[in-house]
């Protein structure tokens, strides 16, 4: 049963990071996550969730929705800043976004389902805790709850990573994540003083080498305020696919996010191969990316960086079945978006 808990609401940024004693991964580090801290809430999607289920019982939330612009779509010179509390369907349905970063649009308009898109938004998208069933269950306090052992290592391991999956093998819940990083986004973070520190969003979400109790550096005193996406120039093509159990309603158990850079003969400047679903953290794969660097793209140029992709995936005994579903998204994904097509466009 929920705890009994006190509401607030911010009416900026900084006041809502004064008021933002301790964060979520912290409380939940501690034995039933009850904490005599604040923690800020914006859709509550997930953070009512962990309430629910007696993961964790912070004393006071603090509501992120009445401050002013947090919401907002700027689309400056040199790219776009996104409001960190703009919906998913907001996000989804901004024809700015969809002509400029239509990769990102797709993946927005394709997560959850549609009541959750209206309600979640960007910041609790890329901050939200992990799916593993382990670490969502009172009864198994894992390593990443500040526990001892990790339970899906000898347990049920079918959706967790293939890579980097040695010490706690939870893949990175955020979908939209897998395309930011992709297009090489940046996080805006601000504090009580109104500071603000701006980082690549792949160096903020972390992977378990460090502090395995959390996903990302976020702070107490501090919150996630703004994403900001860099220009698009005329050769960028980009491209996000997921395949599932369910279309909706549910993560994706494979996603892939291809951003390319072409020259006006198609040959390749640069490319972003951006797993999702795959490991702790987004997946960036390197030698995949490798194979296409330098070469005009074709079928035969994204088999071969589909299966430079998973060259290195060390899968748990039961989810060797990512391999081939990651194999052939990377190749489609590779194709849709040097062909300028939208392979999973879920656009409406
Ligand atoms: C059935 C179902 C299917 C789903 N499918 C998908 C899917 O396919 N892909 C996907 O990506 N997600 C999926 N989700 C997850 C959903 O998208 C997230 O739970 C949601 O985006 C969280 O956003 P929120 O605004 O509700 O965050 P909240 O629940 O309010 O917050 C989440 C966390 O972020 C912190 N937080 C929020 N905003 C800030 C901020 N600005 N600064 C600092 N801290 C902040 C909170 O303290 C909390 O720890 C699914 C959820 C459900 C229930
Ligand atoms: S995979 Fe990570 S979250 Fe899941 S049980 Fe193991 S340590 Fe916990």
């Amino acid at each position: 049963m929920m705890k009994r808990f006190a509401w607030t609401t911010a009416e900026s940024p900084s006041a809502a990071a004064s008021a933002a004693s301790t964060i979520c991964a912290e409380a939940m580090a501690l034995t039933d996550g009850a904490t005599d801290g604040a923690i800020v809430m914006a859709g509550g999607i997930d953070l009512l969730d962990l309430m629910k289920e007696g993961l964790l019982a912070p004393a006071r939330l603090i509501g992120l929705r009445d401050i002013a612009d947090f919401g907002a779509i700027d689309l400056e010179r040199d790219g776009a800043r996104l409001g960190a509390g703009i919906t998913l369907a907001a996000l989804a349905a901004d024809a700015r976004i969809r002509r400029r970063y239509p990769a990102l649009a797709a993946a927005a308009a394709g997560a959850a389902s549609p009541q959750i898109r209206n309600v979640a938004t960007l910041g609790g998208n890329l901050l939200q805790r992990p799916r593993c069933w382990y670490f969502r269950s009172r009864h198994h306090r894992c390593l990443r709850r500040g526990g001892v052992h990790c339970f899906a290592h000898d347990g049920d391991n079918r959706y967790h990573a293939i890579f980097d999956n040695r010490r706690c093998a939870i893949v990175h819940p955020s979908t939209l994540a897998t395309v930011l990083v992709a297009l090489g986004a940046d996080v805006q973070l601000t504090d009580a003083a109104g500071g603000s520190r701006r980082l690549p969003l792949e160096v903020f979400l972390t992977p378990p080498a460090g502090d395995l109790t959390r996903e990302n550096i976020l702070q107490p005193r501090e919150i996630l305020h703004a994403v900001h996406l860099p220009p698009i120039s005329e050769g960028i093509r980009m491209a996000h696919s997921k395949r599932g159990e369910k279309d909706a309603f549910d993560w994706p158990l494979a996603e892939v996010a291809v951003v390319l850079d072409l020259e006006p003969g198609g040959r390749c400047r640069d490319a972003a191969v951006i797993l999702g679903a795959a490991a702790p953290a987004p997946h960036r794969a390197v030698n995949a990316a490798r194979q296409l660097v330098g070469a005009v793209i074709d079928e035969k140029r994204a088999t071969a960086a589909a299966a430079a992709a998973i060259e290195d995936a060390t899968p748990l005994a039961d989810n060797g079945h990512k391999l081939p579903l990651f194999e052939a998204l990377v190749r489609r994904t590779i194709m849709a978006a040097a062909q300028g097509r939208l392979e999973d466009s879920i656009l409406r």
